[in-house]
């Protein structure tokens, strides 16, 4: 699903409609969420959020949002900044133990006197929709069924749905966190691509890239991937989300300079972005189907 642009008489590339592939996504579960209710059964996230992060709510009141659309009931904990870890701690126990409660959500990040990596080995790992778990990273690194981390898993559907064959490509990812970079690198190796993950210490990072076929960039630093760092005819997936000098939002690659050079590339805003939302509910769905 791509939408092909010709600008100033340029050749433009494939435009890969994050918006309208996660709208199709989130439509599919509507649909499998009524039909596992007309056999009585439903589908339940819990979500939990400490603390009043302005960025943090935004994410929060999205997911509940699409939550309602696609037919998940949503059950929302908003906790003080101030609560401790232990209260924390219990209250996942209680949604561990609650048969109704398919999947629980934890909004990062939380406040700083809380053991994030505690919190995540605390969620039974059955209900561990983002697919941070060491279980879940776990299972994925040696392709067993389990969660997987949201963003990395809508890259590949939009690069499946987009027609973009991954087998056999040089793929090379940007960045090496635990939520984008190393599931992402796993996810293509899983889809047979040949992947090198770079970092910031990477020596010659432009000759590396410009090996790429796939490209995706997770780096956290607005426009920073010019043409010079990308092959002619290469995919480019911007997983960068940041709001410029005039509070537009922007990616990590330098859409206006990397598109003329490349065959596909996402936007931002409505490439990756929207994929992240429309996978949690994919995840929640395959909560009750795991
Ligand atoms: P992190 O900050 O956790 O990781 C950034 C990675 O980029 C690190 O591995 C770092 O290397 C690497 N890096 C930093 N500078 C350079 C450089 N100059 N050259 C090469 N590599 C570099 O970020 P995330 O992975 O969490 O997120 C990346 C971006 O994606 C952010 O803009 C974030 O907002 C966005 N994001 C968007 C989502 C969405 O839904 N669209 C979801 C999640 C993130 P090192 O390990 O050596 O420090």
């Amino acid at each position: 699903m791509c939408k092909e642009q010709r600008r100033n008489g340029e050749k433009m590339p494939q435009i890969i409609d994050g918006k309208a592939i996660s709208a199709q996504i989130k439509d599919e579960v509507k649909e499998q969420v009524a039909a596992l209710k007309e056999q009585g059964k439903s589908v339940c996230l819990a979500v939990i959020q400490v603390g009043t992060d302005p960025a943090s709510s935004v994410y929060v009141g999205n997911k509940k949002k699409a939550c309602a659309y696609v037919g998940i009931e949503s059950l929302s904990y908003e906790l003080p900044e101030e609560t401790t870890q232990e209260k924390l701690l219990s209250l996942i126990a209680e949604l561990n133990g609650k048969e109704e409660v398919n999947g629980i959500l934890v909004q990062l990040p939380l406040p700083g006197h809380i053991d994030e990596d505690a919190v995540i080995r605390s969620i039974d790992p059955k209900k561990d929709v983002d697919g941070f778990h060491p279980q879940s990273v776990g299972a994925l690194c040696i392709g067993q069924p389990g969660f997987v981390s949201c963003t990395p898993a809508g890259i590949i559907q939009l690069l499946k749905r987009s027609g973009i064959e991954i087998a056999g490509k040089e793929c090379i990812v940007i960045g090496r966190s635990n939520i984008v970079g190393k599931p992402m690198a796993l996810l293509l190796l899983r889809e047979n691509g040949t992947v090198t993950v770079t970092h910031s210490k990477t020596k010659d990072l432009k000759d590396v890239t410009k090996r790429a076929d796939i490209l995706v960039v997770a780096i956290g630093k607005p426009g920073m991937i010019t043409r010079d760092y990308v092959k002619e005819g290469a995919v480019v997936i911007d997983v960068g989300i940041h709001r410029n000098e005039n509070n537009k939002l922007c990616g990590d690659v330098d859409f206006e300079d990397v598109a003329p050079v490349c065959s596909a590339i996402t936007p931002v805003p409505g490439g990756v972005g929207p994929m992240t939302i429309a996978m949690l509910m994919y995840n929640c769905l395959h909560s009750v189907l795991l």
